[in-house]
């Protein structure tokens, strides 16, 4: 605390993103990211940006990398928002589309970014129960709300909403924005962006971090009708007019572009999850249905949080989250082969 803040700034809870440990040889499961790379086109793309252009600054609305995603997910380019992660895309959701005087919905077990641009923003925020099997329940949506988020599938648990029930949802609710959040998508769900052209009250968000493994150039997007994209240009030309540099540009364009590095990437990560769950299950874990790159398990006999530090000891993080329903389970990211065989090992030994 300090005289020179702001007077919102005292009362903030951050965001405590998952650790990045700063030791070698760790399998490191604990933030979702993908095991097996970007495409080698995608590292081309960036090297043949590194020259003297990078004197300029880059294209503020990013058209030449919307016009790729617009094509790939058949929508205009007037339907697609960039930002530097989904992260930011998030926040300029938050303050743009979610405050209408009413509370927003969400699930109570779910992203925990999104109370926290709550917070920043001044949004009161709703909890909605998940079910006792960590569903989202459509009909729990059909109250009076100032807009919906929730992921689908949805994190931690990696549990996924058909499409019929979010288009429930999005009928129920047709003067407020429904934001389905597709960070995991491409690992077993479908997308809602296909319902986009009839629902002009739906907002699609997805990132770059996970399926297409460039977490670390912090690329995201949504689609939606563009009188919302609008609206998210407004705040985003007030924030930031230059989001993405020109390396992710690229990078990004180039990722879109190489569908069968991504579609290879996909389907080693839902082979080695079936794997990985059909294992957990033998070593007494009960694991929720996941369709996203991690898998949510519980052990029926050890507490969540020794396992965790307990494995941490063999040098395997995962997450776990002190947190009320879920305490006892450990969100597990899907890893190499290789990774996947140790912490099978290491939870055999424990
Ligand atoms: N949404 C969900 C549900 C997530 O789990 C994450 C990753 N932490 C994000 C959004 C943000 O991803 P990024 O900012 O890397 O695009």
């Amino acid at each position: 605390m300090s005289k020179f803040w702001s007077p919102l700034v005292s009362s903030l809870v951050p965001y405590v993103p998952g650790e990045q440990p700063k030791m070698a040889n760790l399998v490191k499961l604990n933030t979702n990211e993908n095991p097996y790379g970007p495409s080698p086109k995608v590292i081309e793309a960036i090297q043949a940006e590194l020259n003297d252009s990078l004197r300029l600054y880059p294209d503020p609305e990013g058209e030449s990398l919307r016009h790729t995603i617009a094509c790939y997910h058949n929508v205009t380019p007037e339907q697609v928002f960039l930002g530097n992660g989904s992260d930011e895309v998030l926040a300029h959701i938050f303050y743009a589309l979610f405050q209408h005087g009413q509370p927003i919905l969400y699930p109570d077990v779910t992203y925990s970014f999104y109370p926290v641009y709550c917070g920043l923003y001044n949004i009161e925020g709703k909890t909605v129960p998940l079910t006792d099997s960590f569903e989202i329940n459509p009909e729990d949506y059909k109250q009076p709300n100032g807009g919906i988020i929730f992921p689908n599938p949805n994190a931690p648990t990696g549990r996924y909403l058909e499409l019929e029930h979010v288009e429930e949802i999005l009928r129920a609710n047709p003067d407020r924005v429904v934001v389905v959040d597709e960070a995991y998508v491409d690992f077993g769900g479908e997308s809602a962006i296909r319902l986009v052209g009839q629902n002009p009250n739906l907002l699609v968000c997805q990132t770059l971090s996970k399926a297409r493994s460039l977490a670390g150039l912090r690329v995201g997007f949504a689609i939606g009708h563009p009188d919302l994209v609008e609206a998210l240009n407004r705040v985003k030309n007030s924030f930031n007019s230059y989001p993405l540099d020109r390396l992710a540009l690229a990078g990004a364009k180039a990722a879109y572009e190489d569908k069968a590095w991504f579609q290879k990437s996909c389907d080693g990560v839902i082979s080695e999850r079936e794997r990985v769950a059909g294992e957990l299950s033998c070593l007494g874990f009960e694991v929720l249905p996941s369709k996203a790159n991690f898998v949510f398990a519980r052990h029926k006999e050890k507490s969540g949080e020794n396992l965790a530090k307990e494995l941490r000891e063999q040098g395997i993080i995962v997450r776990h989250f002190n947190k009320p329903r879920i305490s006892e389970f450990l969100r597990i990211t899907i890893g190499t082969s290789e990774q996947n065989d140790a912490l099978i090992t290491a939870l055999k030994s424990l």
